[in-house]
C-alpha cells in the first residue's frame, strides 16, 4: 500500500467526530473498524464499492473505473441514486486493463481513456478510481490525474480507495476524502443567501431527496449542495459557502461534515427524515443553526407552521393503518442511522419492534435506541441467517424489514419482507415517505399470497391422509 493511501486510512481512522473511534484505545484505533469474517459469512463491498457509492450520484461527471473490467461490474448502478438532469453518471467507463498493462503499466491506458472521455462527453469533471490490480502493479493516479488536469484544463479526481484497503464503510470516507482534497472550495457560488444549507450523506436514493426538498423549499432554505445526491459538480465545489450543514447518514461522510466545521467554520448536526417525528426535529435544527449563522428569526415561526400542517396531514393519513398495524411484530435487519429512526418510524403507528440489528450502527445510534425502545430494547449484534430463519419460522415476529441479502431467509421460512436498504424500490423519507413506508408494510403483512405458500401441497396433504387411514 503507498504510504500516502495508509496515511490517508490511518488519519480516517483518527476521526475525531466518530465516537466509536474514539472509544477505542490507541492500538484498537489503528486496526480500523475491520472485523475479521467468520467461515460462510458475507464480505460486503469492499473500499472501491464504497467510494464509488459515495461519489457516483454525483450526476454529471463521468466515474472512470481503472482496472478490470469485473470491478465496474461489481459496483456499477447497483443503487436507485436518481438525478434530476444529466446522466453522465449512469455510463460505466472503465479502462479494462490486460495482461499487457499489468506487465507494462496501465497509466498511458488511464490517461488516454480520461483523453476520450473528455473529448466524446466533455463532462465538468472526471474522478478516477483506484482498484486493487492497478494499485498493486504501482499505478500511480494521482500523478496520471495531475497530468490529465493540466493537459486538458478540466478537473480530474484522483479516487484512491483500492479494494484491498478495506470494507465498503473506509471506502465510503476515501471517496469523501478526495472530495476535501480536490473539489470542495475550488468554485465559487453564483451568489450565498443566509438560508443555504449542505446536506451530507445523502445519496437521493429512489429519489428520497425530492420528498425532502419541497418541505425546505417551504421553509424558504436553499440546498446549496448535496453531497452527493442528485449532485452536480460544481455544487459540490462551492458547498464551503454553505451556512450550516445537516449530517444525514451517521457514519458515511463524517470526516466531510467535520473538517468542513474545522475549515469553513459551517456547523453541522446529525439528523434523519424518516419518521414523523425525526423529521421534524432535523427542520427545527437547520432552522435553529441558520438563524445562528445569522438567517432571520421568522424562520423558525415559519418552520413551526409547516411541521404543524405537515404532521397534521401525515397524521390524517396514517390513521386508517393504525388498526390494521398495532401490535404487529416486526424484525428488523438494517444499520447506522436507520436503526434508530426507522424504529421510532414504526413506534409511531403502533408497530412494536422485537429486534433491531445494531452491527453497523455507532455507540450514539445504540443509545438513541435505547432512549426510544427502552431498557428492554433488544438490540441484536450480529444475527446469523439460522437464527432470524428460527425466529421468522416461531412467528415471533410478523414481518422482516432488511436488505436484499436476507430477503431469502425470510421467503423460506414464508414470511413477509420488506426491502428498506439501498436496493429499495420506494423512497421512504419525509412526511410522504413515511405514510409510504406504512402503506408498503400494510401492502406486505396482508398480501394473500402468504396464507397460499403456507397452505400444504396437495401430495402433503395426501400423505397426512394416508396417515390418518394407517392410523385407523
Ligand atoms: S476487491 Fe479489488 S478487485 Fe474486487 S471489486 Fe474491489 S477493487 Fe475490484
Amino acid at each position: 500500500m503507498s504510504a500516502l493511501l495508509n496515511q490517508k486510512i490511518q488519519a480516517v481512522f483518527d476521526e475525531p467526530g466518530c465516537d466509536k473511534n474514539q472509544g477505542k484505545s490507541e492500538k484498537e484505533r489503528k486496526k480500523g473498524c475491520t472485523k475479521q469474517l467468520a467461515p460462510g459469512a458475507a464480505a460486503g463491498g469492499c473500499a472501491f464499492d464504497g467510494a464509488k457509492i459515495a461519489l457516483q450520484p454525483i450526476v454529471d461527471v463521468a466515474h472512470l473505473v481503472h482496472g478490470p473490467i469485473a470491478c465496474e461490474g461489481n459496483s456499477w448502478d447497483n443503487r436507485h441514486a436518481l438525478s434530476s438532469g444529466p446522466t453522465t453518471y449512469r455510463t460505466g467507463f472503465t479502462t479494462d486493463i490486460n495482461e499487457m498493462d499489468v506487465i507494462y503499466g496501465g497509466e498511458k491506458r488511464l490517461y488516454k481513456a480520461i483523453k476520450e472521455i473528455i473529448d466524446k462527453q466533455d463532462p465538468p469533471a472526471v474522478f478516477v478510481y483506484q482498484t486493487c490490480v492497478t494499485a498493486l502493479i504501482g499505478d500511480d493516479i494521482e500523478a496520471v490525474c495531475k497530468a490529465a488536469t493540466a493537459k486538458f484544463g478540466k478537473p480530474v479526481i484522483p479516487v484512491n480507495a483500492p479494494g484491498f484497503a478495506g470494507v465498503k464503510n473506509l471506502g465510503n470516507k476515501l471517496g469523501a476524502e478526495a472530495l476535501l482534497d480536490y473539489v470542495i472550495g475550488t468554485e465559487e457560488p453564483d451568489y450565498t443567501t443566509p438560508y443555504d444549507i449542505n446536506i451530507i450523506g445523502e445519496y437521493n436514493l429512489s429519489g428520497e431527496l425530492w420528498q425532502v426538498k419541497p418541505l425546505l423549499d417551504a421553509m424558504g432554505v436553499r440546498v446549496l449542495s448535496c453531497i452527493s445526491g442528485d449532485a452536480r459538480y460544481r455544487e459540490v465545489a462551492y458547498s464551503h459557502r454553505a451556512k450550516a450543514a445537516m449530517m444525514v447518514c451517521s457514519k458515511a461522510m463524517i470526516n466531510v461534515a467535520r473538517k468542513m466545521e474545522e475549515r469553513y467554520a459551517i456547523p453541522y448536526f446529525e439528523g434523519s427524515f424518516y419518521g414523523i417525528g425525526d423529521i421534524s426535529d432535523s427542520l427545527r435544527e437547520i432552522a435553529r443553526l441558520l438563524i445562528r449563522r445569522g438567517a432571520p428569526e421568522d424562520l423558525m415561526a415559519r418552520t413551526e407552521a409547516l411541521i404543524a400542517a405537515e404532521e397534521a396531514r401525515a397524521w390524517a393519513r396514517l390513521e386508517p393503518y393504525k388498526a390494521r398495524l398495532a401490535g404487529k411484530r416486526v424484525l428488523l435487519i438494517t444499520g447506522g442511522v436507520k436503526s434508530w429512526s426507522v424504529v421510532a418510524a414504526l413506534q409511531e403507528v403502533g408497530i412494536e419492534i422485537v429486534g433491531t440489528s445494531v452491527k453497523k450502527s455507532t455507540r450514539e445510534d445504540k443509545e438513541k435506541i435505547k432512549e426510544i425502545m427502552g431498557d428492554e430494547a433488544h438490540m441484536i449484534d450480529d444475527m446469523s441467517p439460522r437464527e432470524m430463519y428460527a425466529m421468522l419460522k416461531e412467528a415471533r415476529a410478523d414481518i422482516m424489514l432488511s436488505g436484499g441479502r436476507s430477503q431469502f431467509v425470510a421467503l423460506k421460512a414464508k414470511m413477509p419482507w420488506l426491502d428498506i436498504n439501498q436496493e429499495r424500490h420506494h423512497a421512504y423519507a419525509g412526511y410522504e415517505g413515511m405514510v409510504k413506508l406504512v402503506e408498503e408494510i400494510d401492502k406486505t403483512l396482508y398480501n394473500p399470497v402468504w396464507e397460499q405458500v403456507r397452505k400444504a401441497a396437495p401430495w402433503e396433504l395426501d400423505e397426512a391422509a394416508a396417515v390418518e387411514v394407517a392410523h385407523g
